[in-house]
């Protein structure tokens, strides 16, 4: 293996540079993992959210949506080898704290930790020994290394779209039709959303929106009245105008979920009274567990939720510049921008025979089991360990209950 490696380091949208640097050397306890693909997220071009950290650091490399080929393990790992496909988290949560316990996982406090080394938009990133258990998952061999790195967005909105459960039947209006947004709506539409209506200020991103399973799409400037009211809806614009928007458009006890965040100043106003009668359910969500990553593979796998469509550009590394300039500035058709770092084939699959396409899984996502939206007990694994053998002994795979 080369001595040196390339990364990306970040320090402005319209600065982020290719640099070099030996290739880490783990210790016994840690994974050298090469990637194949990382995403560009939305959070990592958000400048305001970064600059602190580019402050304190330098520059800094973001990339969490990772997929790749571990090539080398320490000798006291023995739950991965050298070979293996694999997703890899970059956070996690702690699992023991009581925000873990109630379900509220992604605001526990150790989700600030980061557990591989420098970061995604590397040719290698070495993952410490507190990431080996919960930070790295298996990719099915029938997945390609880019659909890997649509499953940590995928989880996020999954925590989303759960914690504004129930859908089914429910009317739906996603703002924004970037990625969130249209995994949003895939999401929703899986779950038998009754209406869904997508609002974005670009033409192209509606048509994607559409195509991702949107009934009516609006080409709005979000001015008064131009929005429909409904029981869900999800805010994937980082605006301050799609966040007022939002506040009009819920019905009577609906769910208005805030999935972006538009910058550390804005406050948002609220009519107390009008709110207190109408009651609907305002909440906020950040980030995806391991759990909800789990679950988008599985729906990804399935084909339930299919991303490919939604990967639109793949750059190099020398490329990275480029990159997070669409990402940050999006132009023509452009949705999910990859960064490819060793410029491998993002689309391989894997050659083992250990996974095959499966029969779409009938989502249940809806069960609620706290005040909160969802918590996942131990019961309720087993029940679901237990639902998914009945279902597969009937020919059906329920992936959420
Ligand atoms: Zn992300
Ligand atoms: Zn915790």
């Amino acid at each position: 293996m080369a001595a040196k490696m390339k990364l990306g380091l970040y320090f402005r949208n319209d600065d982020v540079r290719v640099e070099e640097c030996p290739v880490l050397e783990i210790g016994p306890a840690e994974v050298l993992v090469r990637v194949v693909t990382c995403g560009v997220c939305g959070s990592d071009t958000m400048q305001w959210y970064r600059e602190p950290e580019i402050r304190r650091k330098g520059g800094i490399n973001t990339g969490h949506e990772i997929a790749g080929d571990i090539v080398q393990v320490g000798h006291s790992v023995h739950n991965f080898q050298v070979g293996d496909r694999v997703v890899v988290a970059h956070h996690f949560p702690c699992g023991q704290c009581a925000l873990c316990k109630e379900g509220n996982e992604t605001a526990c406090e150790y989700m600030r930790e980061k557990h591989i080394e420098p970061g995604g938009f590397a040719e290698y990133i070495m993952v410490r020994e507190t990431g080996i258990q919960k930070g790295i998952l298996r990719l099915p061999d029938s997945m390609s290394y880019a659909e890997g790195s649509l499953i940590e967005p995928l989880g996020c909105v999954i925590r989303s779209v759960r914690k504004a459960s129930p859908i089914r039947s429910h009317s739906v209006l996603v703002i924004g039709s970037g990625l969130a947004g249209l995994l949003h709506i895939k999401l929703a539409r899986a779950l038998g959303a009754s209406k869904i209506y997508a609002v974005d200020t670009n033409a192209s991103r509606l048509e994607a929106a559409s195509r991702s399973g949107a009934d009516e799409v609006i080409l709005a400037t979000c001015t008064e009245g131009e929005l429909p009211k409904v029981d869900r809806v999800f805010v994937c614009a980082a605006s301050p105008k799609a966040a007022e928007c939002a506040m009009e458009c819920v019905n009577r006890g609906g769910h208005l979920m805030f999935f972006a965040a538009d910058g550390p100043d804005h406050k948002l106003a609220l009519t107390l009274t009008k709110f207190w009668l109408m009651q609907p359910v305002i909440g906020f969500t950040y980030g995806a567990s391991p759990d909800d990553m789990r679950e988008a593979m599985e729906l990804i796998r399935s084909g339930t939720v299919p991303v490919d469509d939604l990967i639109t550009h793949t750059f190099a590394l020398e490329q990275i510049a480029e990159a997070f300039d669409l990402a940050a500035n999006p132009r023509g058709n452009s949705l999910k921008v990859l960064i490819a770092p060793n410029g491998g084939n993002a689309q391989a699959r894997g050659s083992g025979n250990g996974s095959v396409p499966g029969k779409a899984p009938v989502v249940t996502m809806e069960k609620r089991t706290a005040a909160n939206g969802w918590i996942r007990s131990p019961q309720d694994s087993l029940r679901r360990i237990l639902g998914q053998a009945i279902q597969k002994l009937m020919g059906q795979t329920s992936i959420v209950s």
